[in-house]
């Protein structure tokens, strides 16, 4: 395999400041929901970056001060010299093969409401604090003198940033999220002395803190703006005016991050996003400035790349997502290995491991945060142990995921799938309006195996419990998946409701299968609350119906909010023209209307309806493990036998393929008991010496 010639541009050195970098592909900052609570996690996901070829990395956003955090969000903190080691440990890992290591310092000002640090916070103009969360918290607006601290609180991180080892520090204004951008928009800035006003005077604080990064760092350290390309608004920092600063001031940082207004705008999923996105929002900067520019926009295509570099939009390539879902991206390219690359799948699933607080994953990297727990790595598998074969039954993501692991780990691996499509539920998935991308999860996979001699993979081969005991496999993994309940059983009704026999119900696999209403009135009712209400709804606008959208939340597509959709959903369903109905449940189905209750009051209402959606839950298709455990498995020669995936316990697809990765690492393995099935870091306990007041 050899790279094309056209890509080798990608691979040209380039000055960062004092800085140079090997390439141009740049991890811009990126969260993980780990942050000072699991450092060796996040340190060892770096890693995996540093290892794949990056030439810059950045830590995630590090907090500068305690008076000025996110609380209940998990990021890093550099809050005095005893948070040095940890990103010590984070710099060198990120500089193991030869990338910049950089740190994102954040000062929050309006969007920190301090509930861990008890601080009162700090903001440029004060207000209610401006977070996720409508925390009903204040910020008060900084004086001169407070100015002046903040400016030394920045130097205390340069100071410390330094220390650690990194080589570069980036300023975080972008998203509405840091104190820089807080400065520069009149939205959040409304001073009447030499730090509000004229663009100038906003851009003041900036340039002070630009040259005290320089002064403390001894000019040692290259400096990035992480600036917003827009912010929407009658008064926020627009295009206009961010083209007016850099135009003023093109020469201030060492290189422009520039990222698209809020973090919902800049990391939009596929369903409403293409790659390169904030082409046009971006291009026509570098002209304004003597230094590099980097942007973001989900780039997985090499070719992309080489566009916005060829055709002077950006320098260096940026990469969340996409570095997520491949730390190896670059070295796939540079080797011209472009099949092996694994594409995001854009569906932000990642970014709910960080707003859950949880520790993040990803649909299509499954190693993403195991690292270190569990010594899992994106692309290596280790050894194989004592026995020979493998069977999975089922070839949805789980299935897929575990016989690509297996057979990386040298099993032999036999694959049966029912159907003469591989994929499972994102083969139907895929075709819904806007999750196309979603296929690539079936895709890198079958992609991967074709060329494996130790797969085999059987299509339209239904098996049956006595096919499973007489195939002579070692060790055999059950993932025939699940389907959607067609009763209103889920969250909020734990059993089912009247219901009229004559009124036509259908779930999401009938709609999945083609066989949808035939236009009329279509009462949707969601209580799954994540995204598959609202492309069904989508779905049936398209083919003529009118969709009544019935949910007991207080919004649609609630969880979606952990992946940045949920006000673009609200936003779709309301332009095409969806009726909301929410806080509502159905109480019975009847002929020809549903009659729905107030969640709050039990206030009854009643819907016309021709007929219903219910997007409920899942009952996992569990019959045939079932069968096969009720036999003499053991006496057949199975070693072990495993339900995986929604077969088990249905849950998103990132769910399903971390469980046959799951699978696959423990094949031989020894029971592990009651032990923890993954390592983790306990906080150090000081001496418990008394405060004396
Ligand atoms: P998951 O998300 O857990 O991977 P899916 O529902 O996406 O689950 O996939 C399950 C797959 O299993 C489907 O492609 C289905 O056709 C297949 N399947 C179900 N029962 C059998 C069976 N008895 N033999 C082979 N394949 C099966
Ligand atoms: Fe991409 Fe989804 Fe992985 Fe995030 S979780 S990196 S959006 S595939």
């Amino acid at each position: 395999m050899t790279r094309d010639p056209r890509h080798d541009i990608l691979f040209t050195p380039m000055q960062i400041g004092p800085k140079m970098a090997k390439n141009r592909f740049y991890q811009v900052p990126h969260c993980n929901g780990g942050g000072y609570r699991d450092p060796s996690a996040v340190v060892e996901m770096r890693r995996t970056k540093a290892e794949g070829g990056w030439g810059v990395i950045f830590t995630e956003q590090t907090e500068i001060h305690p008076s000025s955090e996110i609380t209940p969000f998990i990021e890093q903190h550099l809050w005095d010299d005893r948070d040095i080691p940890a990103l010590a440990r984070m710099a060198e890992a990120m500089k193991s093969h030869g990338a910049l290591a950089g740190i994102q310092l954040a000062y929050s000002g309006i969007n920190g409401p301090n509930l861990y640090s008890r601080e009162v916070p700090l903001a440029v103009t004060g207000g209610p604090i401006l977070t996720f969360t409508s925390d009903p918290v204040q910020a008060r607006t900084m004086d001169r003198e407070d100015i002046r601290d903040l400016r030394r609180w920045f130097r205390n991180a340069f100071r410390r940033s330094q220390q650690a080892g990194f080589d570069l520090v980036c300023l975080y204004g972008a998203h509405g999220f840091g104190i820089l951008q807080h400065f520069l928009s009149r939205a959040t800035n409304q001073r009447t002395d030499e730090y509000g006003g004229s663009l100038e005077n906003r851009g003041r604080f900036l340039r002070e803190v630009v040259e005290e990064a320089r002064e403390e760092t001894r000019g040692e350290m290259a400096v990035s703006l992480r600036m917003s390309l827009h912010e929407g608004g009658a008064f926020g920092f627009s295009n206009a005016e961010l083209r007016d600063f850099i135009e003023m001031h093109g020469d201030l940082p060492d290189i422009w991050d520039l990222a698209h207004g809020t973090w919902e705008n800049c990391s939009g999923t596929s369903r409403f996003k293409p790659e390169g996105a904030q082409e046009d929002l971006v291009s026509g900067i570098r002209d304004l400035t003597s230094k590099p520019v980097v942007g973001v926009g989900r780039f997985t295509s090499p070719d992309a790349m080489v566009r916005q570099i060829k055709s002077g939009v950006l320098d260096f390539i940026g990469a969340a997502r996409p570095s997520i879902a491949d730390p190896f991206l670059p070295v796939k390219v540079q080797e011209g290995r472009y099949e092996d690359i694994r594409e995001c799948i854009g569906c932000n699933i990642c970014v709910s491991g960080d707003l859950t607080q949880g520790i993040s994953r990803c649909t299509q990297n499954t190693a993403f945060m195991e690292e270190w727990r569990k010594g899992w790595h994106p692309d290596r598998a280790r050894p194989k142990g004592v026995s020979e074969s493998v069977l999975i039954v089922g070839a949805g993501p789980a299935g897929l995921e575990a016989a690509l692991q297996a057979a990386r780990r040298g099993y032999r691996v036999t694959l049966a799938e029912a159907t003469t499509t591989l994929g499972g539920r994102v083969a139907r998935e895929r075709a819904l309006p806007g999750l196309s991308a979603w296929g690539r999860v079936a895709d890198y996979r079958t992609g991967q195996m074709a060329p494996m001699t130790n797969v085999e993979i059987y299509r339209d081969s239904r098996l049956t419990a006595e096919d499973i005991l007489s195939m002579g496999a070692d060790h055999v993994a059950i993932a025939t998946g699940s389907h959607w309940r067609r009763d209103a059983v889920a969250r909020l009704h734990l059993h089912p409701i009247p219901t009229d026999p004559a009124m036509p119900l259908f779930t999401p696999d009938d709609l999945m299968a083609g066989n949808l209403p035939e236009g009329g009135r279509v009462v949707l009712y969601d209580d799954d609350h994540f995204y598959m209400g609202s492309v069904l709804a989508e779905l049936l606008v398209s083919r003529g119906c009118t969709v009544d959208f019935v949910t007991p939340a207080v919004k649609v597509a609630e969880w979606t909010d952990n992946t940045l959709e949920q006000g673009t959903i609200m936003r779709r369903l309301l332009e095409i023209g969806v009726e909301m109905h929410l806080s509502k449940a159905p109480e019975a189905i009847a002929a020809r209307e549903v009659v729905l209750g107030c969640t709050w009051t039990g206030r009854q209402s009643a819907v016309a309806a021709d007929a219903v959606v219910l997007v409920t839950s899942r009952i996992p298709d569990d019959a045939l493990f079932r069968s096969v455990r009720a036999l003499d498995w053991q006496g057949a020669g199975i070693r072990s036998l495993k339900l995986i995936g929604d077969a088990e316990a249905p849950g998103p697809i990132a769910w399903a393929t971390y469980a046959g990765r799951r699978w696959a690492e423990e094949l031989d393995t020894p029971d592990r008991g009651d032990e923890l099935s993954f390592r983790r870091e306990i906080a150090e306990l000081l001496p418990h010496d008394p405060i004396t007041p």
